[in-house]
């Protein structure tokens, strides 16, 4: 969608935007304060409805900035309360964001790609490949998004209370632009969330939780999925870079910057793979390790994912009782091991499932190319899998 050679205020954090007043519009750094209430605040999106800035700054910023969220493409509610977007990002990419509310929670599941490059074999996502990162402003866009149609009122009330990197792509292959969205989303000036309430959900790029280490507190996750090497690198393919031991060393690294750190582990169950006592005592065994290491009982936290199936894939889930089994064994060893509850299954928005069904892609992909073309936005068609798809 054409940005008219303006600087969209949605990729700008708060520094940025103060210098960017200070800079490019010569004016107060305040002026910038404003601005972001407006947008996050009051969703605001036109520099006329901004009444406590005088005519001529508006004027200015009508002139050299923009506020352009994401096309809404459609939005679905869910039975139970789950609410699921498609978000038109250019003429050839949109991607799913998903809201989860849960007693006392909201909790919206965001993207950082569209597509993904690292190709775990259980992952809906992988198999469209990697189109491109998401810009801040695309990233950011999708809490906006979300938090507008809820009504959330950051402070007062908060509707949007949760939000985790766990959409398609890898949040880490996107530093940069994703660091920056959670300063966004962790600002007053922006979505006020506590450090804790944002999470980033990783599949282990080493250097880079410790690059994360370095610049913010956020809650750390990461899709292990496996707990032995072997398995892990038919799983995770990421694995054969930055193997277990490697992955953990640098989850305690991440920890212990901060007394009372814990790490999430998300394990999703596929049956016969990885779903079998031996596998559950060896993550009992890893994550004590972890728990030692970081001395702190229960720095490791597990969450157990059923596997969700999508068309083509080799993968099943487990049946009930072999869940309810794994989940024993980690539970006699004294873990925290919740099951992910499947949510928002009427709109393919159970996790592992966001990217959706192969067919209703297609079908999806149809509608976005006709409301493009109904704004006289199509470019033709794009690359394969161009209908993005959390993950
Ligand atoms: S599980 Fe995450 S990291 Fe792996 S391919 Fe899917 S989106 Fe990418």
């Amino acid at each position: 969608m054409p940005d008219n050679g303006k600087t969209n205020l949605f990729d700008l954090d708060r520094t940025q935007l103060e210098d960017f007043f200070e800079h490019s519009l010569g004016e107060k750094r305040y002026r910038a304060h404003q601005v972001m209430k407006w947008i996050h605040h009051r969703y605001v999106t036109d520099f006329d409805g901004m009444t406590d800035l005088g005519k001529a700054l508006r004027a200015k910023l009508e002139a050299h900035a923009q506020v352009r969220a994401p096309m809404v493409v459609f939005d679905k509610p869910s039975t139970d309360g789950t609410h699921k977007w498609l978000l038109g990002m250019d003429p050839k990419n949109a991607i799913e964001t998903v809201y989860i509310p849960d007693k006392g929670r909201g909790t919206l599941c965001v993207s950082s790609q569209v597509g993904c490059a690292l190709n775990c074999q259980f992952c809906s996502t992988a198999t469209q490949g990697f189109n491109r990162n998401l810009s801040t402003a695309e990233i950011i866009g999708q809490v906006w998004v979300a938090a507008r149609h809820l009504g959330n009122v950051p402070h007062q009330q908060r509707r949007l209370t949760n939000v985790v990197m766990m959409g398609m792509g890898e949040p880490l292959a996107n530093f940069d632009n994703v660091v920056r969205a959670m300063s966004i989303m962790r600002d007053d000036l922006g979505y006020g969330l506590a450090n804790k309430r944002v999470t980033l959900s990783t599949a282990g790029m080493v250097p880079m939780i410790d690059k994360l280490g370095e610049v913010s507190d956020v809650s750390l996750a990461v899709s292990l999925h496996a707990p032995n090497d072997e398995l892990r690198s038919e799983l995770v393919p990421l694995n054969k870079k930055y193997p277990i031991a490697e992955l953990m060393e640098s989850c305690v690294r991440y920890a212990l910057r901060k007394r009372g750190t814990s790490v999430t582990f998300e394990y999703t169950l596929m049956k016969g793979v990885n779903d079998q006592p031996t596998h559950a005592r060896q993550l009992v065994r890893l994550l004590r390790q972890f728990d030692n290491a970081v001395q702190m009982k229960d720095a490791a936290k597990v969450n157990l994912i059923p596997f969700n199936p999508f068309p083509g894939t080799r993968f099943e889930r487990p049946d009930d009782a072999a869940i309810r089994a794994f989940q024993k064994l980690l539970n006699e060893a004294g873990m925290i091991a919740p099951v992910r509850r499947t949510r928002g299954d009427d709109i393919d928005a159970a996790c592992g499932q966001l990217k959706g069904q192969v067919m209703d892609r297609t079908r999806r992909q149809a509608e976005f190319r006709k409301r493009l073309q109904a704004q006289g936005l199509d470019q033709g068609p794009g690359r394969g899998g161009e209908i993005g798809d959390a993950a």
